[in-house]
């Protein structure tokens, strides 16, 4: 078995570094050609002030599948996985995942049709393709459908946890692309409203005004507010297209026991109810 190792001591035959670090060394790098078998030091413990975030592994092969479990967990991860590309796409869309390592070749949906899903379901979540297909056309095609970054096997694990963070800090300081309240969920990219799953359609200014509501949800917004706001312009001070568009929003999104908690504020405005 040949053995190679990405620390400084990579000369040092391995029965000696074992001798010298007490602790287990972990395999490194995976993927055909190198058996699983290169190693390095330990990870340091992560830091218990940040909490842990979570990578979702969608992939077949179960010993690459162990490999990213164990070596991600001891950057300080949680890890979840799935086997295939329906049921690594029902645990994204459901939320249990801060960023996706997607193989590409999978059994049910390939990782192109995860990608596609996850880009009408969940735009924002950092996908990497992690894939054996090395070729420019298909990383290109990857990152076209949405994938932020890709590696190829055979990978190193450095590189990726490398890569995970850079991706995680990205999302981190992106602006929240996703408002939540009250049952309702609208993606600003996307311009979608859904209530508890379902889609809603709504038009441009519905939208907006929603998004302005939601925005500051908890004050008391004035209808001259809302008009410069939404339809950007000074209005006829007599006009009451404010409280016709807060009726067609009031239809849309309530339902039977759940009416919209957007409260009528008496000769001031309106003001989004924080449930
Ligand atoms: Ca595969």
């Amino acid at each position: 078995m040949r053995l190679r190792s990405t620390s400084s001591e990579s000369s040092q035959p391995l029965s000696r570094r074992s001798a010298l670090h007490e602790k287990p060394l972990r395999c490194s790098r995976f993927g055909p050609g190198t058996e699983g078998a290169t190693y390095d030091r330990p990870v340091p413990s992560p830091d218990p002030a940040i909490p842990p975030r979570t990578i979702l592994v969608i992939e077949d092969e179960p010993g690459i599948v162990d490999f990213l479990e164990q070596g991600l967990r001891a950057h300080g991860y949680q890890v979840v996985s799935a086997g295939d590309g329906d049921r690594g796409l029902e645990l994204a869309l459901g939320g249990a995942a801060d960023l996706v390592v997607l193989d590409m070749m999978l059994p049910g949906r390939d990782g192109l049709e995860v990608l596609g899903e996850l880009e009408r379901g969940r735009p924002a979540l950092p996908v990497i393709i992690l894939t054996a297909l090395g070729e420019v056309e298909q990383r290109v095609t990857g990152l076209d459908a949405g994938a932020v970054d890709y590696l190829t096997k055979p990978f190193s694990l450095q590189e990726l946890a490398a890569r995970i963070r850079a991706q995680l800090r990205v999302a981190e300081q992106a602006p929240s692309t996703t408002l939540r309240s009250a049952g309702l969920e609208i993606n600003l990219l996307a311009r979608e409203v859904r209530r508890d799953g379902e889609l809603l359609r709504l038009t441009t200014t519905e939208f907006e005004l929603l998004v302005y509501l939601l925005r500051h949800r908890g004050r008391v917004l004035s209808r001259e507010q809302i008009l410069r706001a939404v339809w950007g312009y000074e209005h006829d001070p007599g006009t009451n297209v404010v409280d016709v568009y807060i009726g067609y929003l009031r239809r849309k999104l309530g339902v039977p026991g759940h009416p919209v908690p957007i409260t009528t504020v008496r000769s001031v405005g309106y003001r989004f109810d924080e449930p």
